[in-house]
């Protein structure tokens, strides 16, 4: 199928809650224009000077969303245009983007990234240390950033009831952050989870963003 018979089919299937992001890393740029005619605006990528190149070479009203690993020193490329980054893992990156987005005159809208999955805990807020940025958060002390969600990733695995129990607990600590964090604000909408092997589960438990790349544009 083509990506914009792909897109069409998956859309289809997503009510209007959840926000479908396009993940093109890899992929040319032919590839996303054709996803873009088909009515696709939003696109995710994990490399910095990836996304910056096709920023640079594609129509302006596109949304990037930075779904990767992210190094502070290389914020500054993308702190100019990028949409949401997906992937703030540390209080540090969080400094910096904030920085960034100062000197930009911007107020950049993030998710933090908490580590959900039974695997090697690379990246991603453990619930205690979440909680203790948003604490600080609401102390003012990311004043050119706005925290509108959380970003997860399951296991890499074909046990679904595994799969399903990890979306649960970020939905879980969102409600939480939610309640305990934002009582007086609607700001903070945003659960960014599922793949394309897993996103159904991930709708089925809350999310309202899912990052599809193989299913639109084929393997990698
Ligand atoms: C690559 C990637 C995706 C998309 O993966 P697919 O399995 O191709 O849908 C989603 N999220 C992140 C963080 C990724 O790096």
């Amino acid at each position: 199928m083509s990506i914009a018979a792909n897109i069409a089919k998956i859309k289809q299937e997503l009510s209007q809650k959840v926000k479908l992001i396009a993940v093109s890393k890899t992929k040319p740029v032919e590839s996303l224009m054709e996803a873009y005619q088909a009515g696709q605006k939003a696109f995710g990528e994990n490399k910095v000077n990836e996304m910056l190149s096709k920023y640079e070479q594609l129509p302006k009203d596109i949304e990037w969303h930075m779904i990767g690993h992210l190094q502070s020193n290389k914020v500054k490329y993308i702190a100019p245009f990028v949409y949401l980054i997906h992937s703030i893992d540390s209080e540090s990156l969080l400094i910096e983007v904030n920085k960034q987005a100062l000197k930009n005159n911007r107020i950049q809208k993030v998710l933090l990234q908490v580590s959900i999955d039974n695997e090697e805990k690379k990246f991603g807020f453990s619930k205690e240390t979440l909680f203790t940025i948003l604490e600080k958060y609401n102390n003012k002390a990311f004043a050119n950033t706005e925290i509108i969600g959380l970003m997860g990733m399951a296991s890499f695995t074909d046990d679904t009831v595994q799969i399903a129990n990890e979306f649960q607990s970020l939905a879980n600590i969102f409600n939480e952050a939610k309640i305990i964090y934002f009582e007086k604000v609607d700001s903070f909408t945003e659960i960014s989870m599922g793949m394309s092997g897993d996103y159904k589960i991930a709708i089925e438990k809350g999310s309202t963003m899912i990052r599809l790349g193989s299913s639109i544009f084929g393997s990698r």
